[in-house]
């Protein structure tokens, strides 16, 4: 991590910051990190946003709700930290002159801000796997054009980013998503049926924030990750694999015309990827655990099982048919695990109700092609509604 670097993390509270601020304060204390917080963002949290902002002595930050602007000036009283509340306040974080900016905040509810640091021309972290299936070519286009990097912190696509030859895209003829399969791997449908929250998101190899945990049961995780590497490597969705990966060793890999296969592996630690983009293309140490071969002793494969989990055939026919039927899913699916965690809806309807939408949404328009950020916006606000129409009804009956 050479030089002064100016770092913002979007999200800071969650399980991704967490491990961001992990990494560089590891980075620190041995001599490898010469970073500034310039500016750090959370929902609710104040209290743990305040003691971050403390602890790393961030020039600026946010709070998204508005309600909670005076209690986060009240725990900073006293400290050179600006601060601001509402969506305006994470976007002007978004904004503040920073070289890299983790995008972690969970869901298309990232969008905005990420756009915002991409547009300012910042390396762009991207954890955020949402805005991508939201806006795709709008915010690649983004990064692109500011001249920015895009640095994907997703596992998989961090593999992948690792090992594909940029120079020579043609040359390669499958990228090989892994998955672990989730908590519910070998579940028949009739035990899902009566899943609850509570087992949902206990993954079995990852440690991660509730909605994910969920997404990586339904393996709508690996759908939003099939369209989401899209966006990210210039290869046709038909030519990227989901293969079901238990031990979460191989975080993916890509094969090339003459049959060579390139893997990434490593320990189930989320902190790996990201110190891979904190300094790419340099490397630098992080605090995971080193994989130990002999104890994992064995790797093994199969294939998912679409049955099982409509999510990943709903999300192939989701970027097949494109237009503004990534966006819908992405929102139909936020809706319904928000009440699937509240206790409202049951652990199957989340892939039902996200089904209903992509029919509803095909339907009633045919997919509208999208470009601007205002079609990226009406495509996630008209699926809401309708994702909440179809969870009232579940509610009613
Ligand atoms: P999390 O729920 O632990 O944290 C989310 C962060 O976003 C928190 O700081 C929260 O305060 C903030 N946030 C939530 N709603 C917001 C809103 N409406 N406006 C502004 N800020 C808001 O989630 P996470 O597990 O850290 O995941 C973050 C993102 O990274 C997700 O998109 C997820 O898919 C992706 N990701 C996570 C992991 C992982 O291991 N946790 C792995 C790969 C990708
Ligand atoms: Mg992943």
């Amino acid at each position: 991590m050479a030089g002064m670097r100016k770092i913002t993390i979007l999200g800071s509270t969650g399980s991704i910051g967490d491990s961001t601020l992990s990494v560089l304060e590891f980075a620190a204390r041995n001599g490898e990190a010469n970073f500034e917080i310039e500016a750090l963002t959370a929902n609710t949290n104040v209290e743990k946003l305040a003691e971050q902002a403390r602890k790393f002595n961030a020039k600026f930050v946010a709070i998204a709700d508005e309600t909670l602007g005076d209690d986060l000036k009240a725990a900073l009283v006293g400290l050179d930290i600006e601060s601001g509340a509402g969506a305006a306040a994470v976007e002007a974080a978004a904004e503040r002159d920073a070289d890299y900016v983790m995008a972690a905040i969970v869901g298309a509810a990232g969008l905005k801000p990420t756009l915002k640091a991409a547009q300012r021309g910042a390396d762009i972290a991207l954890a955020n796997k949402e805005c991508l299936v939201c806006a795709g070519d709008i915010v690649t286009a983004a990064i692109r054009e500011a001249g920015g990097r895009l640095l994907p912190v997703d596992s998989e696509h961090n593999a992948i980013f690792q090992v594909f030859d940029f120079e020579r895209p043609e040359r390669v003829t499958r990228l090989i998503l892994t998955a672990s399969g989730g908590p519910f791997r070998t579940w028949t449908t009739e035990e899902m049926s009566v899943a609850t929250p509570a087992q949902a998101v206990a993954h079995p190899n990852w440690s991660m924030g509730a909605k994910i945990s969920v997404d990586s049961a339904t393996l709508m995780n690996k759908g939003l990750e099939l369209i989401e590497a899209t966006y990210i490597f210039p290869i046709p969705h038909d030519q990227i694999e989901i293969l079901v990966h238990p031990q979460s060793v191989i975080h993916s890999m890509v094969e090339y015309v003459d049959g060579s296969v390139l893997a990434q592996l490593g320990t189930p630690d989320m902190r790996t990827p990201i110190a891979t983009t904190l300094a790419w293309p340099d490397r630098a140490p992080s605090p995971s655990a080193k994989l130990n071969f002999a104890e994992v002793a064995k790797l093994t494969f199969e294939a998912p099982d679409l049955e099982r989990f409509p999510a990943l055939r709903l999300a192939r026919e989701a970027i097949k048919a494109g237009g503004i039927m990534p966006a819908s899913l992405n929102a139909a699916n936020e809706i319904a695990v928000a009440s699937f965690l509240a206790g409202g809806i049951k652990f199957l309807d989340i892939a039902a109700i996200s089904e209903q939408v992509l029919d509803g949404v095909g339907k009633g328009n045919g997919p509208a092609a999208l470009t601007t950020l205002e079609e990226a916006v009406a495509a996630d606000r008209q699926a809401r509604r309708l994702a909440e129409q179809a969870v009232a009804a579940r509610a009613a009956a």
